[in-house]
């Protein structure tokens, strides 16, 4: 049996068996053992798995001792120590080696694809739709990230609560151990080996974050702890300094509140105003209004590229010329973006960019704000501290540029290390590839959850990404979330602080799965087929 026998075996199998039900863990051990795997050893040449990005110059010659371009992966005894035995997986990249990828070496970004034509059939309804192209291979995607293997309540873990945050891949979570065994130091400041260490490290992270959003300058790059701070910083720092009564800010109705209530404070304290764009019954923005909004009082327009709670896809770049052209300055917030498409800060041309790391597979408190340089330049520092000055006497400091005048103190270095390895992970899949297969996930998904009588789609724009809204007829937000559960189905139910966008469409909550790549047409399958049976209970009354 090949790889690709396997998967579709796999597929099958776990397609069909709603009563066999959480089998995935006993399938991959006879898939391992049908594999014929021989086991990993460091006797044997380990496998290295590349790390994109890693041609990035380093500040200094390389010591030889910063992080490796290509990581040796730990041997089998590592990594089961690393995980309970239930959850050890040897990792993609090892246990399905050469087996049928076209002689790519496994841990090429090819691997996760498989060749046109002998993707793994998909059964029933996924079927109608048209494949990705080059399809994903699903199944390696998965064993990359040991949480997905997972039981809850009796039931292998179907995790679609993506928009709250993802999950890491176990290059992430190597990526931390390593920093932690070879590298831990406080950075930029001593003389010594280690420091060395996670100063590279943490700076080629900042370049590969640059890489991502294609800003033209890593100095554009600050770590911070997730948008919300990132938001607050702007807000704080440049909205003191250049808002003042009879100024205007305007937001969408489609925002978070991390991107309302900032600027809510702000005014409050400076006597600005907050103007609202409206969204239509499908919950796009309004164009026309917005256009209207906008006048020469207008100083700031900030609005999400991607709605976290309907899913909607805002025309960023048109909005943020519109801004433009009245001369205020824009904040997108990309927090719900990155995660599935190509991020391109200098085509989009805004003036802030912001998102958090544990939303693209990456660790919790560590985030980003974009900034073009002059703008980040001109702006006061937000927190006074160690590493953001370039001197100090008790009369007067001066102040580094940025990033280093807005990165006060100790941060989150490990994390912000591990943001990198994450960016690689999704670089290696390819952001495209992503976009492509979360869309078709996502029309199907639709469709399955329109089919269902007295669900109420809430976001029905032709351009979304990530998120399906709905209520149910008859149930609470909450029933629904807690029957979910109760068969090992992770979405969120509730006002997904985003509140104003929820009562527009005359709702407190709604339930929300939200997708990622690793998700599959059997995920969306059994969500439908759940929400079916909890009709189903209420109607037997
Ligand atoms: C999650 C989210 C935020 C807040 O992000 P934090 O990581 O909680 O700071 C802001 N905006 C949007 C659109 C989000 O989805």
């Amino acid at each position: 049996m090949n790889t690709n026998e396997f998967n579709q075996w796999i597929d099958k199998v776990s397609g069909e068996a709603s009563a066999y039900v959480p089998d995935i863990e006993s399938l991959t051990q006879m898939g391992n053992a049908l594999f014929n795997t021989p086991p990993l050893s460091r006797s044997t040449e380990p496998p290295a798995l590349t790390v994109p990005g890693a041609e990035v110059s380093h500040s200094r010659p390389a010591t030889g001792s910063s992080y490796p371009s290509t990581i040796p992966l730990p041997c089998e005894a590592e990594l089961k120590a690393l995980f309970t035995p239930n959850q050890y997986r040897a990792p993609a990249h090892i246990s399905l080696s050469d087996s049928d990828h076209s002689g790519h070496p496994p841990w090429e970004s090819s691997f996760y694809f498989l060749d046109e034509g002998i993707a793994p059939e998909r059964h029933d309804r996924a079927a109608q739709i048209p494949a990705a192209h080059p399809p994903f291979d699903i199944h390696a995607i998965r064993r990359d990230f040991p949480i997905l293997q997972e039981h809850v309540n009796g039931h292998s873990l179907v995790w679609l609560d993506n928009a709250a945050t993802t999950q890491k891949p176990q290059a992430v979570i190597d990526r931390l151990t390593y920093f932690y065994t070879h590298e831990n130091s406080n950075i930029h400041r001593a003389a010594h080996e280690l420091a060395a260490r996670a100063t590279d490290a943490y700076e080629e992270s900042r370049n590969k974050v640059r890489q991502f959003l294609n800003a033209a300058s890593t100095d554009e790059i600050i770590f911070l702890r997730g948008t919300t701070e990132a938001i607050n910083l702007v807000a704080q720092s440049w909205g003191r300094q250049h808002i003042s009564a009879g100024d205007e800010i305007i937001i969408t109705w489609l925002e978070h509140h991390a991107n309302i209530v900032p600027w809510q404070m702000l005014c409050n304290e400076t006597g600005a105003r907050l103007r609202v764009v409206p969204v239509d019954e499908d919950g796009q923005v309004l164009l026309e209004e917005y256009q209207k909004l906008l006048n020469s009082h207008t100083r700031l327009v900030a609005f999400s590229q991607v709605s976290n709670a309907l899913g909607t896809i805002t025309p960023a770049r048109q909005m943020v010329e519109m801004a433009h052209r009245v001369g205020a300055r824009v904040l997108v917030d990309g927090a719900q973006s990155v995660s599935h498409m190509r991020v391109d800060v200098q085509q989009l041309d805004c003036d802030w960019f912001v998102f958090s790391g544990h939303k693209v597979f990456g660790p919790t408190g560590i985030g980003v704000l974009y900034g073009k340089t002059e703008l980040l330049n001109d702006t006061q520092p937000w927190q006074g501290g160690g590493n953001m000055i370039q001197d100090v006497t008790f009369e007067k400091t001066a102040y580094h540029g940025a990033p280093a005048r807005f990165e006060a103190g100790t941060g989150n270095i490990a994390d912000a290390v591990g943001l990198g390895a994450a960016i690689d992970y999704v670089e290696r899949i390819g952001l495209e590839n992503i976009s492509r297969y979360e869309h078709e996930l996502m029309t199907y998904a639709t469709g399955c959850l329109k089919s269902i009588a007295g669900l109420r789609l809430i976001g029905t724009a032709p351009d979304k990404a990530g998120v399906l809204s709905f209520t149910l007829k008859d149930f609470s937000t909450e029933e629904v979330g807690t029957a979910l559960n109760r068969e090992g189905i992770a979405v969120r139910a509730g006002h997904h602080c985003a509140q104003p966008i929820l009562r527009r469409f005359g709702v407190e909550s709604t339930v929300r799965p939200s997708l990622a790549f690793y998700n599959t047409y059997t995920d969306i399958d059994r969500l439908a087929a759940a929400i079916d049976r909890i009709r189903g209970k209420k109607n037997a009354f």
